[in-house]
C-alpha cells in the first residue's frame, strides 16, 4: 500500500485498466488493455506502468508495416525512427530528396508503392520478422488505399507480449 504522492489522503489502488497511449506517435488512438494503474480514491491521480514498452512499440511496428493500406505521414516518421535514422539518412537510403522524405513525414506528398514498400521491407528486417515471407505473400496484395479517418488500434498484453486485439 501506497500514500498517494498527490493528496497524502488515500492509498493508491491497483487495478487493470484500458488506457489510451497517447505518446505512441502514431496519429491515431492506440489503446492498451490490461495495462497496470494504480489511482487514488480521493483525487483521482492516475500512475500507469506500461508492461514491456519495447515489447509494445515493436508490435506497434509491426501493426504499421503490416498495414494493408498507404502509410500515413505520421507512420512514415514513427518507421524512421525505429530504424534509429535521422530524415537526411533515410531520404539517401531510400535515394530521395530529403525535401521528398519531409513532405511525406508531413502528410503533404504520397508515397510511391514501391517506396512504401522498400520502407516497410527495410523495417521488418530491423524487426528480424519475416521479411521474406513478407515479400513473398503479403506485397504482391498489399492495399494502397487511403486510411480511414476513423482509424484506432487496439493492443492487449498477453502471456506471449503485446498483441493486437480482435
Ligand atoms: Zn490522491
Amino acid at each position: 500500500m501506497t500514500k498517494c504522492y498527490n493528496c497524502l489522503k488515500a492509498n493508491m489502488v491497483a487495478r487493470k485498466a484500458t488506457i489510451e497511449y497517447k505518446q505512441s506517435g502514431l496519429p491515431y488512438p492506440v489503446m492498451l488493455a490490461n495495462v497496470p494503474v494504480r489511482e487514488c480514491p480521493a483525487c483521482g491521480e492516475q500512475a500507469v506502468t506500461i508492461p514491456d514498452a519495447e515489447g509494445l512499440h515493436r508490435a506497434l511496428c509491426l501493426h504499421v508495416v503490416r498495414a494493408n493500406r498507404a502509410l500515413l505521414g505520421q507512420e512514415v516518421r514513427f518507421l524512421r525512427k525505429y530504424l534509429g535514422w535521422s530524415a537526411d539518412h533515410l531520404a539517401a537510403v531510400m535515394g530521395v530528396d530529403p525535401k521528398t522524405l519531409s513532405r511525406w513525414e508531413n502528410g503533404r506528398q504520397k508515397l510511391g508503392p514501391m517506396a512504401e514498400r522498400f520502407l516497410r521491407i527495410l523495417v521488418l528486417q530491423k524487426l528480424e520478422e519475416g521479411a521474406k515471407e513478407f515479400a513473398d505473400q503479403v506485397l504482391p496484395t498489399l492495399g494502397h488505399e487511403p486510411a480511414a479517418s476513423d482509424e484506432s488500434l487496439h493492443m492487449a498484453a498477453s502471456r506471449n507480449g503485446w498483441r493486437e486485439a480482435a
